[in-house]
């Protein structure tokens, strides 16, 4: 989960990393007020959660508040990048020397937390990593040890941090690595941490990733989730929690249990077919859990069959087969289904479905072949 920039430079602001003084906005007239408060040049910035707000017009830099309230009405309510902008982080301009990029994300190959720093931060960071990759500099923190003084040093030397900046650069390294292990954030991010005319480090921008699977630990920052760049389905499996993820082929896919769910995505491969979507219902589902992944899978348009793979464990087969019949009856469509379902309750399942008119399979070799065929056919 992506935190919008005004809630990571709150996170900032609370570990002692400076951020320029600012408030958010949702009309034109409160970010003339914020202006006026500010006192001088502002910035608007969109907050949305996408890359390159700059390069996609959405920081504006302006000089009085009649100007900050005229540009606010542009771009409140218009789309960057297919996402609508509500709300406008409105700040004091900084006026800086040099952009630098400090970042922290997780090496898992290591087993470490990188550090990532450069000279050259700013909007081109991706730019200078890809043609000069000796301009940015990495260190690998050893989680058990944390960041020791040596490392902030090696880094401040490495990207020729002038030296009165030293202290200052060195707290700011050790409170984002505070963020990042307190937030469990697989990023944390600061692009660019400028150096002012008078000779201050500021955090202009902000990035915190959240990782998943550690969210329950953050419920507050949760709650205020903005969900405007998920698609719909993402949304409604989250409801549902299930482990939906979006792909190109044709063929839809339910089933439980993640490591069955890859497998059934490879056969399909392996027989020639592409699978629409990862789909992972997991263990012991509901009817309407069941109802509620078919939904998600029918209601994209690429899908020219299903295929539902039910190894039954602790889900019984008889609740799938309802949850499927449910379904057929509420949302009528052509599109052909192949089903396996195997273990508890498998007779009853299959009589349900026997009776609904459903292609059955009993091996998943099988149904992936029946599957991919009907695709083929469909396309024909
Ligand atoms: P991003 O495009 O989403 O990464 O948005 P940023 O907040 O990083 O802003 C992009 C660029 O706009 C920065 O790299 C700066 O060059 C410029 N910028 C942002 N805030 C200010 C500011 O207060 N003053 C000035 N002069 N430039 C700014
Ligand atoms: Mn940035």
């Amino acid at each position: 989960m992506r935190l919008h920039e005004y809630q990571s430079k709150e996170i900032f602001s609370n570990f002692r990393i400076p951020i320029p003084r600012g408030r958010l906005a949702s009309t034109p007239e409160e970010a003339k007020h914020i202006a006026e408060e500010l006192n001088g040049p502002v910035v608007l910035k969109a907050q949305v959660l996408i890359g390159g707000r700059g390069k996609a017009g959405g920081i504006r830099l302006v000089k009085s508040p009649n100007e900050a309230e005229e540009e606010a009405s542009k771009i409140l309510g218009k789309r960057i990048k297919e996402i609508q902008v509500r709300r406008l982080l409105i700040e004091e301009a900084v006026t800086f020397n040099q952009e630098i990029y400090i970042g922290m994300t997780i090496d898992r190959e290591m087993g470490d937390i990188l550090l990532i720093a450069s000279a050259e931060g700013g909007v081109e960071i991706e730019e200078v990593a890809r043609t000069s990759s000796e301009k940015i500099a990495r260190i690998g923190v050893n989680p058990l040890l944390g960041l020791r003084d040596y490392q902030a040093r090696n880094l401040a030397a490495e990207i020729e941090i002038p030296r009165q900046l030293w202290r200052s650069f060195i707290r700011i390294l050790r409170n984002l690595y505070k963020v990042h292990v307190n937030f469990d954030a697989t990023l944390a991010e600061i692009n660019p941490l400028v150096i002012t005319n008078n000779n201050r480090l500021i955090a202009l921008d902000g990035k915190i990733i959240l990782d998943d699977s550690a969210l329950f630990r953050h419920p507050d920052l949760v709650d205020k989730r903005d969900i405007s760049v998920e698609t719909p389905e993402e949304i409604e499996a989250r409801k549902f929690c299930l482990s939906y993820v979006k792909l190109t082929g044709n063929i839809g896919c339910l089933v439980n249990g993640a490591g069955l769910a890859m497998a059934t995505m490879d056969i399909i491969q392996h027989q020639g077919g592409q699978p629409a979507n990862f789909l992972d219902i997991g263990g012991g589902a509901s009817a309407e859990k069941v109802a509620a992944a078919l939904r998600i899978i029918l209601s994209d348009p690429q899908v020219e069959t299903v295929l539902i793979n039910i190894f039954g464990g602790i889900t019984r087969c008889d609740e799938v087969a309802n949850g499927i019949q449910q379904t057929l009856r509420e949302i009528k469509t052509d599109i052909p289904f192949v089903i396996r379902l195997v273990g508890t309750n498998e007779l009853e399942g299959r009589n349900i479905l026997a009776s609904a008119d459903l292609d059955t399979a009993s091996t998943l070799r099988e149904a992936a072949v029946k599957a991919v065929a009907k695709s083929k056919v469909e396309k024909t």
